[in-house]
């Protein structure tokens, strides 16, 4: 089953002969489990991707569904029940809250659904804490860690609510090599071990040889999309 199908979709800025098409009728499956990288140039239309995926963006044509739900029908309140539930984000820039502990930021998720951590949740919470190397630092503000830790930070916060799909954008943007790799095997065993489905965006062959497969964008189509490739092959 998908987790994410985009059918026919279109999405365009301003009309007639200045329109910018950042999407052009992209038929797209993710399947579950599946760890996707999404490369292409600067403009190809890799945000437009996302944020369309994740129902932050309407489109202009197609149709749009996430889990099953048809995003493309549905008002913004009912989106965004669906994005809390179904989809986590992790960004460049680790976005955690400056004045919550790691602890407090980890389950932001679901006090912004207004949702009680079950004993179930917690147990989970702090399972990935354990693995993420985080348990010395649960009660540490996000600047007294290292760039490496935050980030882990934030995979714990996208994990903690079994979201359907998880979108990061450059994830390792802002780490140093050893770091990076740190987050790409958490993002790759999360695949691998949890069935977690991933979608980065990144421009680092190294980055997209940890996926499964990798979606190639040029002018918001899809111009290549292969199962997993070295860096070798990506670069
Ligand atoms: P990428 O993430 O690959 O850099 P984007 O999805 O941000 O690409 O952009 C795709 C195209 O859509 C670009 O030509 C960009 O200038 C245009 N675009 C994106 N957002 C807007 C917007 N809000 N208004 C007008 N044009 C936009
Ligand atoms: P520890 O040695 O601290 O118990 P491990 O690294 O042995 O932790 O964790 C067990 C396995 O589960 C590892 O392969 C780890 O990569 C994987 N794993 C556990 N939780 C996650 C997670 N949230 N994201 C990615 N991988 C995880």
């Amino acid at each position: 089953p998908s987790v994410v199908s985009f059918r026919q979709v279109s999405k365009s800025y301003g009309t007639g002969a200045g329109a910018v098409h950042a999407l052009a009728e992209v038929d797209v499956d993710v399947r579950r489990g599946e760890f996707t990288a999404i490369m292409g140039p600067s403009g190809s239309g890799k945000s437009t991707f996302m944020n369309v995926a994740a129902g932050l963006d309407d489109v202009t044509s197609g149709g749009v569904f996430l889990d099953g739900q048809p995003l493309h029908t549905m008002d913004d309140t009912a989106r965004t029940m669906l994005r809390r539930r179904q989809v986590g984000f992790v960004f460049q820039s680790f976005n955690l809250v400056p004045t919550l502990t790691v602890a407090e930021n980890i389950v932001l998720p679901f006090q912004l659904a207004g949702h009680r951590v079950s004993p179930d949740e917690q147990q989970w919470i702090d399972h990935l804490v354990h693995v993420l190397g985080l348990t010395e630092r649960i009660g540490h503000k996000p600047a007294e860690l290292s760039g490496g830790q935050q980030q882990r930070v934030a995979i714990a916060r996208a994990l903690a609510p079994r979201p359907a799909i998880i979108f990061a954008d450059e994830p390792t943007g802002n780490l140093d090599t050893r770091s990076s790799s740190e987050v790409l095997q958490l993002m790759r065993s999360a695949a691998t071990e949890y069935g977690q489905t991933i979608a980065m965006v990144s421009h680092d062959p190294i980055a997209a040889s940890y996926a499964d497969r990798v979606l190639v964008l040029a002018d918001g189509r899809v111009v290549a999309d292969h199962g997993r490739l070295s860096p070798q092959q990506i670069s």
